[in-house]
């Protein structure tokens, strides 16, 4: 793969007049650095990518944001962060991570677990002892409209639903042995003992009148469009023996729960 001096190599195509390209006699082929070190420790190849580790991330930047690639050891692309514009100068030129937890990506820099830092904190002042939550819930969208800062505790409010959820919607699951719908709810490590229910759609009602009432603004609305059509099949009668069962549950004459 040789023309006017420049050459390729013959896995990821690398040219040689951005990296270094050579005849590999033991290949029989024109192998970059990357791709050369892989045959001889390998005696195959372990990617088609150019990208080695020590390659920047690459930075694309739109109209109003930009977007950062991070790798995976072999070069292929793991996650593509949204950041703004305005926190392109924050990614500095340190190489950029993508760490997995509870299969969220988080965008990172630093080698040891003790010296990482996370880019969404930095674009909020990295504020010490507090989280930072992504309003959404999507970490990988890591512009200042999708952060805010918060107590662990309001924090505990926006996680999403767990996987292992039978219902698809947080706290409310199916009592197998009971064969009925339970609803879990706690707030500030208060556990709510609360009624279960024959049909799914009124234990949803029950646990969203729940994170309305305590959780308030900090509720996670993500998941409101399989909340909302499962209430909107409930009858307002249905509802409002709800709406009173919770209100004497709390003993709420002054507030009373909020309704929808
Ligand atoms: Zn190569």
């Amino acid at each position: 793969m040789r023309k006017k001096g420049i050459c390729h190599c013959s896995v990821c195509g690398v040219s040689s007049e951005l990296k270094k390209v050579c005849m590999n006699k033991a290949y029989g082929d024109y192998l970059c650095e990357k791709h050369r070190e892989q045959y001889k420790k390998y005696g195959k190849f372990l990617d088609n990518s150019p990208r080695g580790v020590f390659d920047p991330n690459e930075i694309r930047k739109y109209n109003d944001y930009a977007e950062i690639d991070t790798y995976d050891s072999h070069g292929n692309l793991v996650t593509t962060f949204k950041i703004d514009l305005d926190d392109v100068d924050k990614l500095g030129n340190k190489k950029w991570r993508t760490v997995f937890k509870l299969d969220k990506p988080y965008l990172f820099t630093g080698n040891q677990k003790s010296e990482r830092i996370y880019f969404h904190r930095l674009v909020v002042g990295n504020p010490e002892q507090m989280q930072v939550d992504h309003i959404s819930g999507d970490t990988s969208d890591n512009r200042k409209q999708n952060l805010r800062i918060v107590t662990l505790q309001e924090n505990m409010c926006n996680l999403k639903k767990k996987k292992s959820c039978t219902s698809g919607v947080r706290g409310v699951s199916f009592d197998k042995k009971r064969n009925n719908w339970k609803v879990d709810f706690t707030y500030k490590k208060q556990r709510f003992y609360l009624k279960s229910f024959p049909t799914i759609e009124e234990a949803v009602y029950l646990r969203y009148l729940c994170e309305c009432y305590f959780n308030k603004e900090l509720r996670n609305t993500t998941n409101d469009e399989i909340i909302l059509s499962h209430i909107n099949k409930l009858s307002d009668k249905q509802k409002s023996e709800i709406e009173n069962y919770l209100n004497e549950k709390l003993n709420t004459s002054k507030d009373g729960v909020e309704k929808i």
